[in-house]
């Protein structure tokens, strides 16, 4: 069975102070142990949110490079985020293709060498606005997991994230059916081009304005296993949604 899976990432908005007060209220909260709880923190912070949080929340850095080691300043190595004491990295996050216009390749070499490294990935896949008003959503979705998927090696320490932009910090929320309709054209995509074992056995988590106010209702969705959280993460919001399910 799939684990419920939750992730706040912190992006570029904490520091000390703050990591300080979400350490408080999430050890104070009584998360539910049938979630996997993760948070995506800052490389300068990675050793800080590691030696902070219990040892049952993972820390996860938000990006890192496609090699061990070398001249690549301003980039941080899989080697690097575990010598912090973690074991998670998202790759692919949607700002790091819309913002930094990183491309599928990239992307790709970057989970080859994170699973080489031993690492587990948050693998992300995005739609854009104008993906779904073409009605590409299927083909621009399909495309990333493809290579995405040739880069993997373990698909049990892989985590497929799908975010809808249009629905990340726009106000506009995805419908649970809008939501549920790509989870299932993801776990089909799974099963016809990777496996059904994989199919049946890997979390797919949705992205895009997750609130204490709406993870009810879309936890329940049938190929739902849990949420990645951008602005909620840094409030004791992220405490419902690691508990939606309970
Ligand atoms: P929001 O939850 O703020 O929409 O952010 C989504 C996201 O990008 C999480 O990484």
């Amino acid at each position: 069975l799939r684990k419920f899976f939750v992730i706040g990432n912190w992006k570029m908005n904490v520091n000390k102070t703050r990591i300080d007060n979400i350490v408080k209220f999430m050890t104070a909260a009584s998360l539910d142990p049938n979630t996997e709880a993760v948070v995506g923190c800052p490389s300068c912070y990675l050793s800080y949110a590691r030696h902070h949080l219990p040892s049952e929340i993972g820390v996860a850095a938000q990006n890192c490079y496609k090699v061990p080691s070398g001249n690549f300043s301003g980039e941080i190595s899989p080697a690097m985020i575990q010598d912090c004491g973690c074991e998670w990295v998202i790759l692919g996050h949607p700002e790091r293709r819309t913002i930094f216009n990183e491309p599928d390749e990239l992307i790709s070499e970057k989970v080859a060498h994170a699973q080489q490294a031993g690492m587990k990935v948050v693998a992300c896949v995005c739609e854009r606005k104008e993906d779904r008003d073409s009605n590409r959503t299927e083909e621009v979705l399909f495309r990333q997991m493809e290579t995405l998927a040739a880069s993997i090696s373990d698909w049990s320490r892989v985590v497929v994230a799908f975010e809808a932009l249009w629905a990340s910090g726009t106000g506009i929320l995805a419908t649970p059916a809008q939501v549920q309709e790509v989870l299932a054209k993801l776990r089909y995509w799974l099963r016809h081009n990777v496996s059904q074992e994989v199919a049946n056995a890997t979390r797919i988590i949705y992205a895009g304005s997750v609130s204490s106010g709406n993870c009810q209702e879309l936890a329940k969705l049938k190929d739902l296993d849990g949420f990645l959280v951008g602005s909620a993460a840094l409030k004791p919001d992220i405490v419902d949604i690691i508990n939606s399910r309970s």
